[in-house]
């Protein structure tokens, strides 16, 4: 009975703590992807976060025995550089994020940032030195103000609006009757998934961690949307190392590096013209969107037009 109270004991708590919508995704993947097992040594120390580059060694990982996912990673985010992951859906990208924030560990090989193995170092140390901007974000029930400063709670009023600035989303919000202090979320104001998005890059530039996870939406924006999301995202990770988690292909044509994964592995790597002159597996991708993207465009204008 016991054995059995304990997990509805968490089952409860996870309960509670979803019905109280004070869920971002960040949180939601912190609460949903928490792995009991992963426990900090007592006397494990603080990163120590300097350029803060990235390493994956030899990174080999399966969430179920049986059914290997990553078989052999190694790959380098040098400190203010941009690498983009890319690869068809389940090829285990969104993985490789897990395994950085640590909600999970490799059964082999080792993730170091500037040097210290992750898996030796204090959870909160290392997620502290990292930012996420989600492909959905879900709003606190408050204001637009505190969404955003939720990224860092001692921000003046100027590191706000300088944030919202950079995030694009300024005018948006002065443009609402009450400014920051319109109530979003459940409850308040709905916002767009390319707004919500546009908070989530503000927050993010409020925190300003010198490691960045952007997990590129899925899902096809407009193209103005995405043009207005894309400066957002150039300017949040200026300077600081960024792994990019493509899930489609339209940020990745400015990173340094591009890696494609097709079952587990490192298939190609090198930047876009590079991997398009190849005619591989990222060309073949690259092309298959560029034609689902015409076709989902000259459907917008049939339906304009009739
Ligand atoms: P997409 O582009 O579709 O989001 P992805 O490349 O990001 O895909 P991952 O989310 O990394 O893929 O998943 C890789 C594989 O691992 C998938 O087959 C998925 O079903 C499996 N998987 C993901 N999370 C878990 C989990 N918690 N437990 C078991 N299997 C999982």
């Amino acid at each position: 009975l016991v054995q059995l109270a304990v997990p509805l004991n968490f089952v409860g708590m996870i309960y509670r703590e979803i019905k109280q919508a004070l869920i971002d995704i960040d949180d939601m993947f912190r609460i949903l992807d928490q792995n009991p097992e992963i426990a900090d040594r007592p006397d494990a120390p603080a990163l120590r976060v300097g350029s803060g580059s990235v390493r994956f060694e030899d990174v080999r990982f399966a969430y179920n025995p049986s059914r290997p996912i990553l078989r052999g990673v190694s790959f380098e985010v040098p400190a203010g550089r941009t690498v983009a992951i890319v690869g068809p859906s389940g090829a285990g990208k969104s993985t490789l994020s897990r395994l950085l924030f640590r909600f999970y560990e490799p059964q082999e090989g080792r993730i170091l940032i500037d040097g210290q193995d992750i898996a030796g170092v204090r959870q909160d140390s290392l997620r502290a030195a990292i930012g996420m901007v989600p492909q959905d974000t879900v709003l606190f029930n408050d204001t637009i103000g505190y969404n955003i400063r939720y990224g860092r709670w001692d921000a003046s009023e100027t590191d706000l609006r300088e944030a919202a600035r950079s995030a694009q989303i300024d005018r948006f919000i002065e443009s609402l009757p009450e400014g920051y202090d319109t109530p979003v979320g459940e409850r308040g104001l709905k916002l767009s998934g390319g707004e919500k998005q546009r908070v989530a890059i503000a927050r993010t530039i409020l925190k300003g961690p010198p490691i960045l996870v952007l997990d590129e939406a899925t899902s096809a924006l407009d193209s103005f949307t995405e043009r207005e999301i894309q400066t957002a995202l150039d300017r949040v990770s200026r300077g600081r190392t960024t792994l990019v988690i493509a899930h489609r292909l339209s940020t990745v044509v400015n990173a340094d590096e591009i890696l494609v994964l097709d079952h587990g592995r490192i298939v190609e790597r090198g930047d876009h013209s590079t991997l398009l002159a190849r005619d591989g597996v990222y060309a073949a991708l690259w092309n298959r969107q560029r034609q689902e993207d015409e076709a989902r465009k000259a459907l917008q204008q049939a339906e304009e037009e009739a």
